[in-house]
């Protein structure tokens, strides 16, 4: 993890508070955390359950792979340290967003437990669900919606989760999402009813 480099920084409260926000748009602001392979259904459901809650006048924004390591996360590799600083940045902003009132979804493979407590300790209790989107690597290789896991097994990308890097599989997560048996509507049905209960909509 980075350390603190800057000194005589202090936080600032603001007049308007997260309350007040959430008051505003009528909803708690949360981070939905989805974790799985590649492959497993991370986005496909993440976009589901954000189309639901923006029918639903319910605000979410989706915070996911590629888009951020174009941008924000551009300087980082798939080495263990990347990954990690990968997650830490996510995190924080995924924090910010939730501060803000959002709904923040993530979808990041993230296949480090110690990353994702990260934003678990991070997000604060009641306030952190992390969604395990479980299907067998055989199940991920076959759909290989982006052609990714061919590539990892000819060798052409390094360092591929499930073939030459490792998944940690939560061990306590709000929710597991069995997307080899349930349907795409079936397991964004069980985010909204996660959500419920958590009193965020
Ligand atoms: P990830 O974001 O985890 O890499 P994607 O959402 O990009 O995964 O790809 C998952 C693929 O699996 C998609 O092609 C999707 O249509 C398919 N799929 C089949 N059943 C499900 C399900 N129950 N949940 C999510 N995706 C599913």
């Amino acid at each position: 993890m980075r350390e603190q480099k800057a000194t005589n920084v202090t936080w600032r409260a603001h007049k308007v508070t997260r309350e007040e926000r959430e008051s505003l748009l009528e909803q708690k602001g949360v981070v939905l955390w989805f974790t799985g392979l590649s492959g497993s259904g991370k986005s496909t459901i993440a976009n589901e359950v954000a189309y639901k809650l923006h029918s639903m006048k319910k605000l979410s924004y989706i915070l996911d792979g590629d888009n951020i390591r174009h941008g924000l996360n551009k300087d980082l590799g798939f080495s263990p340290e990347d990954r990690a600083e990968n997650i830490r940045r996510i995190s924080e902003v995924a924090n910010l967003f939730a501060d803000a009132g959002l709904i923040a979804i993530t979808a990041f493979i993230s296949p480090y437990r110690k990353d994702r407590n990260f934003c678990r300790n991070l997000v604060g209790k009641g306030k952190f669900i992390e969604i395990f989107c479980k299907a067998s690597l055989s199940t991920c290789e076959k759909r290989d919606p982006k052609g990714l896991y061919k590539k990892a097994r000819a060798g052409i990308i390094k360092e591929f989760t499930g073939i030459d890097a490792p998944y940690e599989e939560p061990e306590h997560p709000e929710l597991i999402l069995h997307t080899d048996k349930e349907t795409v509507e079936e397991c964004t049905q069980n985010v909204l009813d996660k959500l419920k209960e958590f009193n965020i909509i």
